[in-house]
């Protein structure tokens, strides 16, 4: 699995939604900001947005497009000037509203201006915004970030860490949020703590981000991950930390390990590159093959099937070489480019190829459409056997959480046997990960089925929130085109 073109009809991938970046009492923050969200690009590629505030004044700049084709201008940044800046990247459905939906999130409110960003999804957004609508509330968006400024700015508490605090009660899901306000900058995990969040310092100036590979562009100083249910509100006095929500067993998005979080980033105290090595080795153990190569589908399979190779001892060759230069468009391709869209980023090296016996590893099988492409390029360039190898048990239900998944109906392991999606992507072996194998490697005995360490819903469907909007559509994959794009 691996990315392609935002706007691809063809698209096989799972897309993290969403990065987030936040600096505060740091001169000329804006360009900081830019950079973080450079280093979080993989979790959004459509479109980002920057708020700063100077003291006195916000300033807000939402686009379109990749953080180095848009922010780095020189005019963009002195549209910026601040102490205090946050920022949001993001990737949505193509028809998650353009420009209107981009984070940050802005208002005037009574207790003054309040921006917010937000990674994850809020499950019952739709039930909210429904509810705030009768009471009178415009909504500007389709975003369910927009749901938290209505819910702040209609609460009835005094101060504005409680009309926040109040706000996020109110909702389920998932959030890793940071926020704006005059003279703070807040960051507030929900309290499965689903999607990461850390806390780091640069030269004295605390910076909040999505993953630890964004404190590292600039050379800041991971302090440590921000808790589940943690809200830290970061002055000018220092940071404090609070746990305003009700305490429940944390449940953080296994997937973030498996394919989201990028390789250099630590989280929860793991690094994720080990982690999938992990993974490979595991899969080796669980379903070896008789082969004479291990090749990856670049990029996201390489440390999987390094893991592999190790583990089995069988070579490691690159025999698909990925093309990065096959730019994100916003303009639709004709149906025949669209069909060549894997050739496009795919290459398969026959010298490597040719004659011998194939383990394909890859990180999930979502449509299988990719599937079937890649396995025909190896076939074509001389294989005499493909085996798949994948990285994490079988994508069998839709993503609630911030990570826009076809519905349920798309996904390949939903509608078919290991055995009949082998048949499809015609391989002479599949075999996916075990749930369980995927918990040891990442450092548990086995999954716990009656408390699940992790949230692994799009595996074994065993969801950790409500699902409120859900429940109420009868289309499921509704919430993710008017509340799941943030
Ligand atoms: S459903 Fe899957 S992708 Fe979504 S948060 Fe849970 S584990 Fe992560």
């Amino acid at each position: 699995m691996d990315e392609t073109p935002f706007g691809d009809a063809d698209d096989d991938s799972l897309h993290e939604e969403c990065g987030v970046f936040g600096i505060f009492n740091r001169t000329d923050a804006a360009p900081f900001v830019t950079l973080g969200l450079h280093a979080l690009q993989h979790r959004g590629q459509e479109a980002a947005g920057i708020v700063a505030f100077d003291g006195t004044q916000f300033h807000i700049e939402r686009h379109a497009g990749l953080i180095g084709d848009t922010f780095t201008k020189q005019a963009v940044l002195e549209r910026l000037p601040g102490h205090a800046a946050i920022g949001h990247t993001r990737y949505s459905t193509s028809g998650g509203g353009g420009l209107r939906n981009v984070q940050p999130f802005f208002a005037e409110l009574s207790a003054g201006g309040f921006a917010v960003a937000h990674n994850g999804n809020i499950t019952n957004a739709m039930t909210v915004q429904r509810e705030l609508q009768r009471r009178g509330s415009i909504f500007s968006s389709t975003s369910d970030t927009e749901t938290i400024l209505h819910l702040v700015a209609t609460s009835a508490a005094r101060l504005f860490t409680d009309k926040l605090i109040d706000a996020l009660s109110r909702l389920e899901g998932a959030f890793s949020l940071v926020g704006l306000a005059p003279e703070k900058m807040v960051g507030v995990r929900d309290a499965l703590g689903i999607r990461p969040l850390v806390l780091g310092d640069f030269e004295g100036s605390p910076i909040l981000a999505s993953e630890t590979c964004a404190l590292d562009i600039i050379g800041a100083t991971f302090v440590r991950d921000i808790e589940p249910g943690e809200m830290v509100i970061i002055t000018e006095d220092g940071i404090e930390s609070i746990f305003p929500f009700q305490a429940r067993r944390p449940r953080f998005c296994i997937f973030e390990y498996v394919y989201f979080a990028r390789p250099d980033s630590n989280i929860e105290g793991r690094n994720v590159y080990d982690i999938r090595k992990k993974i490979g080795a595991e899969l080796a153990r669980e379903s070896h093959a008789a082969a004479d190569v291990i090749v990856p589908v670049p990029d996201s399979g390489v440390p999987a099937a390094i893991g592999y190779a190790q583990e089995s001892g069988i070579p490691f060759e690159l025999g698909i070489i990925r093309n990065h230069y096959v730019g994100r468009t916003f303009i639709q391709p004709t149906d025949a480019i669209r069909h060549m869209g894997v050739k496009l980023k795919h290459n398969a090296n026959r010298a490597v190829l040719e004659g011998k016996r194939v383990i394909l590893v890859d990180d999930s099988i979502v449509r299988g459409t990719t599937s079937q492409k890649i396995v025909q390029m190896v076939r074509d360039a001389g294989a005499s056997e493909v085996h798949m190898r994948i990285a994490s048990p079988p994508t069998r239900s839709s993503c609630f959480y911030g990570v826009d998944t076809p519905e349920k109906a798309k996904l390949l392991a939903s509608r078919m046997s290991v055995e009949e999606m082998a048949d499809f992507i015609n391989v002479d072996s599949l075999a996916f990960l075990t749930i369980d194998g995927l918990y040891r490697a990442v450092g548990e005995p086995s999954r716990n089925a009656h408390a699940p360490q992790f949230c692994d819903a799009c595996f074994t469907s065993d969801y950790p929130t409500s699902l409120t909007d859900v429940e109420g559509a009868d289309n499921v994959r509704q919430l993710s085109l008017l509340g799941g794009v943030s």
